[in-house]
């Protein structure tokens, strides 16, 4: 039998609301700075370059050449679900660009400083602005909060500085600015990969060197090279495959049967965003169990384009599962154009010992 429960309801404070949600989507500043790519890319920037304090919990910066932002969009800028990208619900089946649900910003500015530097082609000097709580917020308490011109190149700099200062359990919760910094090396280093035509650059405050650099102009094997060496880069075959009836195309570079190491390496992109998939990952250690020994694993890099309508990406607001029409099929299709192509790899290589 229920007992009844007399709760007194209150509301929650909306900043409180606010934070929770932020949280839920910025859990680490990996995934600020993942959002952060994604809207340089969707700009148009041939140029990336990020900067890291601490992990990315002092400073996140990246800095773009892309199409800037008009000066009268700054005051909207981090209202949630103010977005560019979306002016209809139905926009939702042909989004062409990564982002759509305007939160990210938003997201940030509500657990973090957030200063914005942009300068469009049609403006004679950049803006910078600062907010907090999806609002713009003056430079130094007292002084104007709308933003104020200045001198810069075009595009975007984006700094996120003291990241969770106001959410100290999570804050709390970072125990090593060396393993955050290397979450971050990750997911620059998936998009390097994947983004031809465009440079990437990642750097840690301090450091005289770069952790990442990859020119603009470089080929994919050569992005493969510089980012996972040249082990994986020697070793590669390229597969392409396609299907009307399922809705997708894609292409991709495989290690061959002469390359193996002890964990799974999968960069795996659907309509150009870093996902995870575990369906993914299992049928490509099953489709390599015939080609490596045992222990052995592959990498594997795959850009799958589906129609947009048949991928939903709303399924999570970190928008890191994408479920699609005929998972399995097209899954099933890629893995056997893999497997061929490690097949041919693998005859020519008998071949050659045998003459
Ligand atoms: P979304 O990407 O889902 O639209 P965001 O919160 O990530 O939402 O960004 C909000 C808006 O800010 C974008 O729609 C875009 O117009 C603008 N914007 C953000 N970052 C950049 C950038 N680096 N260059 C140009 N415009 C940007
Ligand atoms: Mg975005």
């Amino acid at each position: 039998k229920s007992k009844k429960i007399k709760a007194r309801k209150r509301a929650l404070d909306p900043d409180v609301v606010n934070k929770i949600a932020a949280g839920e989507i910025i859990v680490a500043p990996m995934h600020a700075l993942k959002e952060l790519i994604e809207n340089a890319v969707d700009a148009g920037s041939t140029s990336i370059e990020v900067l890291v304090k601490d992990g990315g919990l002092k400073l996140l910066q990246i800095t773009d050449n892309g199409h800037g932002i008009d000066r009268d969009d700054l005051p909207i800028l981090c209202e949630r679900f103010t977005t560019s990208k979306l002016k209809e619900f139905e926009d939702l089946s042909s989004i062409g660009t990564y982002g759509f649900r305007g939160e990210a910003l938003a997201s940030i500015s509500h657990i973090a400083h957030l200063t914005v530097t942009t300068k469009t082609a049609g403006s004679s000097c950049a803006w910078r602005a600062h907010y907090g709580d999806g609002k713009l917020i003056p430079a130094k308490p007292g002084q104007n909060a709308a933003p104020k011109a200045t001198a810069g190149r075009g595009g975007t700099q984006i700094t996120v500085e003291d990241l969770f200062y106001n959410v100290p359990t999570r804050r709390r919760a970072f125990r090593s600015a060396s393993e955050e910094y290397a979450k971050i090396l990750d997911v620059v280093g998936r998009y390097a990969v994947h983004c031809h035509g465009v440079a990437f650059s990642c750097r840690k405050h301090g450091d005289s060197g770069v952790s990442i650099s990859t020119p603009a102009s470089a080929s994919t094997v050569d992005r493969i090279r510089q980012i996972h060496g040249s082990a994986v880069a020697n070793e590669v075959v390229e597969f392409n495959c396609e299907d009307k009836k399922f809705g997708f195309r894609s292409s991709g570079f495989a290690t061959n049967a002469n390359y193996h190491v002890k964990k799974t390496v999968i960069l795996l992109f659907i309509n150009h965003r870093a996902v995870e998939s575990t369906t993914f990952k299992r049928a490509v250690e099953q489709t390599y169990s015939a080609f490596l020994p045992k222990g052995g694993h592959p990498f594997v890099y795959l850009d799958l384009e589906i129609e947009p309508n048949r991928v939903d990406v709303n399924v999570h607001p970190t928008k890191r599962e994408v479920n699609f029409l005929n998972e399995d099929e097209i899954i099933e299709l890629v893995c056997t154009e893999i497997r061929s192509k490690l097949a041919e790899v693998d005859s020519s290589r008998t071949f050659l010992t045998q003459s």
